[in-house]
């Protein structure tokens, strides 16, 4: 055998060598086993070979290194015996600097209790709870901190995961922000809603009182009241009118008042009634109506529209005022006037007549002054004709009875045979006639020449300097217009919404002409009697034109 061969020497440094590589083997096993090593180079045939160890923790260790929270494990003394990289980045240090400190090092004061709390629970338990991490350069982070112990071979850790909560409580932060926000919107409608509940609780009672008081005015007043909707019908009578009509509300509510007006009135009360919902203006009418014991009175009938912000009709207030001692009355006064100007017409004829003989008188020659005398009084007595006259029409067309022959008058004749007058009577005014052409209507000559030289003697009442009179007839849309212009006085608006009624005089302290406010009246009439229309067009110092339209006789 060779071993034979080998000295003690010899023997003893191959010893030594063998125990070396043996340490050597041991210290490289100790490494690996503590993860101090990840890979060997180890010498072979082919040269030197890296050998990589991936042992079953390897995946962990990778994980634990990525992941995003701060993973850190301490000893009993609360010393950092590990740490990841991300734990580092949240209090802004080098990873070597952390390892081997204090863990409390990075705790916020106001935490401080808290941490211990967790800690202390930590070695016994698993625990969570929320802490405040500080950095180095004062950055606070929220974090919630777990914890869980760890058996290492060096003995128990415990581990902490700490999760950042910045985000969170940011959008916590934010949420609650929100919440305060919404919050106080949820106050303020409330608030609001209360301050409308009160407005609307105010506004009712408001509403109460004003109907209460609306009642109690609308039962009280003497006229009989109601209110209709803007389709026309009744839904609302005050007292008063039951009183009158004796009847219970259902029976005239409605269009049930029909029954309850006079028959020879309800044609016309249904024309101005239907014409004022149409329109929207003001309803005014006479009319008789039924009263409890079967006798009719007359009422003077007015509504007016209620309407809300729009302009809209909401409904009309009406009353009906009992005007039948009134009408009493007024007829009484036409009876009279009818009576007293047929009783003044015979002595007045006869005065005429008489003062027609001493005119003509030629025996003696009578002397200048009496002549005058005569020819003044002829003035003043035609004068008195006309003034007796008119009120006999008036008479006559309150009592129905203003009636006449028709027949075809040529409007072009009778405007001359009136100027032809006119210029005979005021030879200071210049009148201008503008009815060249023909034109034929159906009429009474005599009363529309009534009615032209009313206009006429009008114009040259209220002409002031200029003394130019126009006298126009045209074709007005199918309609022979008869105009009579005046460059005087003239009318305002509201005058001109009156001028056509019974015995209206303008009331002008300046101006004084004499006048019973009849003559108007009369033409209206008869204008109406004849189908047309009458009219005015004036602006107060501005002369006015007045006018009447008949229709065109088909020939
Ligand atoms: P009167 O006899 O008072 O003139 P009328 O019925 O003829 O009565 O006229 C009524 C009122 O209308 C007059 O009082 C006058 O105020 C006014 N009026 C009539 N014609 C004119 C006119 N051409 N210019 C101005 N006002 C007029």
């Amino acid at each position: 055998m060779e071993s034979f061969k080998y000295t003690y020497e010899q023997l003893l440094a191959e010893n030594n060598e063998l125990r070396f590589q043996l340490e050597e083997a041991n210290d490289t096993i100790d490494a690996i086993r503590s993860g101090q090593v990840d890979a060997l180079v180890v010498k072979g045939e082919e040269g030197h070979q890296l050998y990589t160890l991936k042992t079953a923790d390897q995946t962990y260790r990778v994980f634990i290194e990525k992941m995003n929270e701060g993973a850190v494990t301490l000893n009993r003394e609360g010393i950092i015996l590990y740490s990841n990289s991300r734990f580092a980045a949240m209090v802004n240090e080098p990873l070597e600097k952390v390892i081997g400190i204090y863990f409390d090092t990075f705790i916020a004061e106001v935490s401080a209790g808290k941490y211990k709390e967790v800690i202390r629970d930590g070695w016994n338990n698993d625990c969570k709870g929320e802490i405040l991490l500080s950095s180095q350069d004062g950055k606070l982070t929220p974090c919630l901190l777990s914890c869980t112990t760890l058996d290492l071979d060096e003995g128990t850790a415990l581990s902490l995961i700490l999760t950042d909560l910045t985000a969170q409580k940011e959008t916590e932060w934010e949420l609650k922000i929100k919440n305060d926000q919404l919050e106080e919107a949820q106050n303020i409608a409330e608030r609001l809603n209360n301050e409308l509940e009160d407005t609307v609780r105010e506004r009712t009672a408001d509403l109460l009182i004003s109907r209460e008081h609306f009642k109690l005015l609308a039962n009280n007043i003497p006229q009989m009241t109601w209110t209709n909707l803007p389709g026309g019908e009744v839904n609302f009578y005050n007292q008063r009118w039951f009183d009158y009509t004796g009847r219970r509300y259902g029976e005239t509510a409605g269009w049930g008042w029909q029954q309850i007006v006079h028959p020879d009135d309800l044609q016309k009360t249904m024309d101005v009634y239907l014409a004022s919902l149409n329109s929207g203006k003001v309803f005014e009418l006479e009319n008789r109506y039924l009263r409890w014991d079967n006798t009719y009175r007359w009422h003077l009938n007015r509504a007016e529209p209620l309407r809300d912000d729009k302009g809209e009709i909401l409904f009309w207030v009406g009353t009906a005022t009992d005007i039948e001692e009134q009408k009493k009355q007024l007829d009484l006064k036409d009876e009279f006037i009818g009576i007293a100007s047929h009783e003044l017409r015979t002595p007045l004829t006869s005065l005429k007549g008489y003062l027609q003989l001493i005119a003509i008188y030629k025996k003696e020659e009578v002397p200048l002054m009496v002549k005058q005398y005569v020819e003044k009084a002829g003035v003043a007595l035609n004068k008195l004709q006309r003034l007796v006259n008119d009120l006999l029409d008036v008479s006559k067309i309150h009592a129905g009875r203003l009636e006449y022959a028709m027949s075809e008058v040529n409007l072009r004749d009778l405007v001359a045979s009136t100027l032809e007058n006119a210029n005979h009577l005021y030879p200071e005014f210049d009148f201008i006639n503008r009815s060249e052409r023909n034109f034929f209507i159906a009429g009474n000559a005599g009363r529309l020449e009534q009615v032209l030289v009313n206009f006429i003697n009008n114009s040259v009442k209220y002409s002031t300097d200029n003394r130019k009179i126009i006298v126009e007839t045209r074709n007005v849309d199918g309609k022979i217009r008869v105009s009579v212009t005046d460059f005087g006085i003239g009318l305002s608006a509201g005058q001109i919404e009156h001028i056509f009624e019974r015995f209206y005089r303008v009331e002008d302290k300046k101006f004084m002409a004499s006048g019973l406010g009849m003559g108007l009246y009369i033409s209206a009439e008869i204008i109406n009697n004849h189908h047309g229309n009458i009219g005015v067009k004036s602006e107060l110092g501005e002369g006015a034109t007045f006018y009447f339209e008949l229709p065109l006789l088909e020939k």
